[in-house]
């Protein structure tokens, strides 16, 4: 059904009129077709947990089996309830955020505290996988917006670098000053993404190998939801990566000024 309309003489008020009734219509039936296609991905992600459960399940109860066996049924079926668990949080995340009810606080924030708190708290992982994490020195850099919101972003990309470098490599973390903007940036000697895909790594439910070791265990919504943030707060992500060197993820921030305002802007609170 082709729902544009014509515009014989392009060159009038109506012509012109219908070019941007057709812009809108094509802009419109490109969210819906995004919608359409998260929905899909969102019922797809879903189901696979779910189908794994139903198996395991029903394995377990065909054959009577000794106590480790079903210890170790209960323990895959917890994996995937958490998997789960996970997976709601974070779309529903998405879901208030795109219909802009996630509320956002705008307070001064110390954006240099908030990397080394993160770090911190993946410290322990890091460590069971002898991973070097660390924090470079940094001096204060106030942004404002939501501590909580800002935490979360930063926890997601430790702990993808942590994910995605095999023990024994590095992850560093530190704060600079970029003109009128504070510079978060998180390195690591991981496994690195391919040039083709970097351009996707945001995109939700992406996954640049969804069979790939530490990916099977991802949703793929977490940079997404990096980025929803970071674009709330008037900021920006970026993504550099080499295979088999390492990625660098940079998220940059309007700085406040002693006294004043930040340079730009970010949505207001609701
Ligand atoms: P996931 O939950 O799968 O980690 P993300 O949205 O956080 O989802 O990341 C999307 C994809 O980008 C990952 O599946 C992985 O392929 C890739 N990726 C993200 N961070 C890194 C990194 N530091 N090193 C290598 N690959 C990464």
């Amino acid at each position: 059904l082709d729902r544009r309309l014509d515009a014989p003489n392009s060159g009038d008020e109506l012509g012109r009129l219908a070019g941007t009734l057709n812009r809108m219509i094509e802009r419109l039936e490109r969210s819906f077709e995004e919608i359409r296609r998260f929905t899909a991905d969102a019922a797809h992600e879903l189901r696979t947990p779910l189908t794994v459960m139903r198996n395991e399940a029903e394995v377990a109860l065909r054959a009577p089996r000794d106590p480790d066996q079903y210890r170790r049924v209960l323990e895959n079926m917890l994996e995937e309830i958490e998997r789960l668990t996970r997976l709601a949080e974070q779309l529903l995340f998405l879901c208030r955020e795109d219909a802009g009810l996630v509320p956002l606080a705008r307070e001064p924030v110390r954006l240099d505290e908030l990397v080394r708190d993160a770090a911190e708290h993946m410290r322990v992982v890091a460590e069971e996988k002898e991973i070097d994490l660390r924090v470079e020195p940094s001096a204060a850099a106030i942004v404002v917006g939501d501590a909580d919101q800002l935490r979360r972003l930063l926890f997601n990309i430790l702990d993808n670098a942590v994910k995605y470098t095999p023990p024994g490599g590095s992850v560093s973390a530190g704060v600079g000053r970029l003109g009128p903007h504070a510079r978060a940036v998180v390195s690591d000697t991981g496994i690195g993404i391919p040039q083709e895909h970097l351009p996707h790594v945001f995109g939700r439910f992406y996954r640049v190998d969804p069979a790939r070791g530490p990916e099977a265990s991802g949703t793929g919504l977490g940079l997404a939801i990096c980025r929803a943030i970071a674009e709330a707060h008037g900021g920006k992500l970026h993504i550099e990566s080499v295979v088999g060197r390492g990625t660098k993820v940079m998220l940059v921030l309007p700085v406040l000024e002693p006294g004043g305002e930040p340079h730009d802007r970010g949505r207001p609170s609701v």
